[in-house]
């Protein structure tokens, strides 16, 4: 691979063309428009990321929850070029290419029992958006045509697309597009640590949780519930991990009411968790799983969902069409990549590495809770939230005002400066979100915990 001319992309030109023509996602301009320099990264190797100086960061989140290799293999950039070489694209509209077909059979093969058919997409939104029109038009194909709602938890993040932006439980994020859909519920979340009930026992907790589901369904009135959208463990508000019990719990209510349980594995799949599934890793059987994100370790962009034969039966035979899809939906060169990733996964067996060191993380990450910003370390395999509070003991959270200075005042610059890039996150209370590849190892783990415990006991002195 020919070296990136850092000097050139480091160079205020290209500052200033990032300035005048980029539109960041999710981005506050205000502070570029000022002068403020735009972090940019030209390379990565291994779990590090190097910006245009040279200087390196510990990729603390996998950019996006999706390097699960790591960066720069070279046998994911050769899958990509030879692909493209021989059938860079085509529709899978009613023909097929063999890519698609070979990691079809591989997903399903790897998925929980039962799990079958595979529909592409290009995203996670995507994936999303067609659980929710599948659920629909599977119920009206069935004879239960006035199942349409849906419900999904609180501070969870479904992505963006207008359907899955319902399902998103982010009130700053819909604000801007209302009125969105309208049949879309939310439920409590699993987040323990503000428990208002049960919270010194996680059994009772978890079924509390699962019954809101219930009572939920029931409100709405089961012959309209279509389906359900859970994380494994929740993202968006701050890492929530499910209490034992709970999935098993929501898998006998949605049998009981025909509500179908979709399980959002856009970042929980592909070892985020130690499992292929998160799924698999508490032990359920969703009838949707949507993917995306890692399936490919981000080299190329892909998502998707895997159905039950169930789901897909009134599609099999007859002639209704399940009206929906999408151009770059299972593109090959994302499928040979992901293909070549599955082999990469296997080769390196990173599932049993992230089984043999997820205690070491989870240890090494517990080390910070000498600190007296940090309330709570939660999570689960290679992805954690270490939420921050003003008062350990009465977990009184920062005001808005004290979040905005803390987190985007100082912690998001600061943990990047000292080397470490992931995510200060405020939409639920104030979390560091922590999900790096799943390559790394105690080394990498004590480097995080090394920055972290420097910028967190500055930011506590700043307070
Ligand atoms: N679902 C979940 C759980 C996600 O975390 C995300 C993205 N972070 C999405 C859906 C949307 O995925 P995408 O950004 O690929 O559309």
């Amino acid at each position: 691979m020919t070296e990136p001319d850092v000097t050139s992309q480091h160079n205020e030109p290209m500052q200033r063309a990032a300035r005048d023509h980029l539109w960041m996602h999710f981005a506050r301009h205000s502070a570029s428009q000022e002068g403020a320099e735009i972090p940019m990264i030209v390379r990565g190797e291994g779990p590090y990321v190097y910006d245009a100086a040279g200087r390196r960061y510990l990729d603390g989140l996998s950019g996006l929850f999706t390097v699960q290799a790591g960066h720069g293999r070279e046998e994911l950039a050769q899958a990509a070029a030879k692909q493209a070489a021989e059938l860079a694209y085509f529709p899978i509209w009613s023909y097929a290419h063999p890519k698609a077909v070979e990691l079809a059979e591989r997903l399903a093969g790897l998925a929980p029992e039962g799990l079958d058919r595979v529909f592409f997409t290009a995203g996670g939104g995507d994936a999303v958006e067609s659980a929710w029109k599948l659920a629909k038009q599977y119920f009206k194909l069935t004879g239960k045509p006035a199942k349409h709602k849906v419900i999904s938890r609180a501070v969870a993040y479904h992505g963006t697309p207008h359907g899955a932006l319902s399902l998103t439980g982010l009130p700053g994020l819909k604000a801007p597009f209302e009125p969105l859909v309208p049949s879309a519920f939310r439920v409590p979340n699993t987040n323990i640590y503000r428990a208002s009930e049960h919270a010194d026992d996680p059994e009772a907790f978890g079924r509390w949780a699962a019954d809101r589901i219930e009572e939920a369904i029931e409100f709405e009135g089961p012959e309209t519930v279509a389906a359900v959208f859970l994380e494994p463990v929740q993202n968006a508000g701050g890492c929530f991990p499910p209490p034992p019990g709970y999935f098993q719990r929501v898998r006998e209510i949605c049998d009981r009411h025909d509500v179908l349980l979709v399980s959002d594995e856009v970042i929980c799949a592909f070892g985020r968790l130690g499992t292929m599934f998160g799924a698999q890793r508490f032990g359920y059987t969703p009838d949707i799983i949507t993917f995306a994100k890692g399936v490919t370790s981000g080299y190329s962009p892909l998502g998707g969902m895997l159905v039950t034969d169930r789901l897909f039966e009134p599609f099999k035979h007859g002639e209704t069409m399940f009206a929906h899809g999408y151009t770059f939906g299972g593109h090959p060169v994302s499928a040979a990549v992901a293909l070549a990733n599955l082999d990469l996964f296997e080769r390196e067996d990173l599932l049993g590495h992230v089984m043999r060191n997820r205690d070491a993380f989870r240890a090494t990450l517990e080390r910070l809770r000498d600190l007296p910003i940090v309330g709570d370390v939660r999570g689960d395999g290679y992805f954690y939230g270490i939420e921050m509070v003003k008062d350990r003991d009465t977990r009184e959270t920062f005001t808005e005002e004290e979040s905005e200075r803390l987190l985007r005042g100082f912690l998001d610059k600061a943990l990047y400066e000292a080397g470490l890039y992931c995510r200060a996150d405020d939409r639920g209370d104030p979390v560091v979100q922590l999900a790096p590849p799943l390559t790394c190892d105690q080394s990498h783990f004590d480097e995080i915990e090394q920055i972290l415990r420097s910028v967190l006991s500055e930011a506590w002195a700043r307070l």
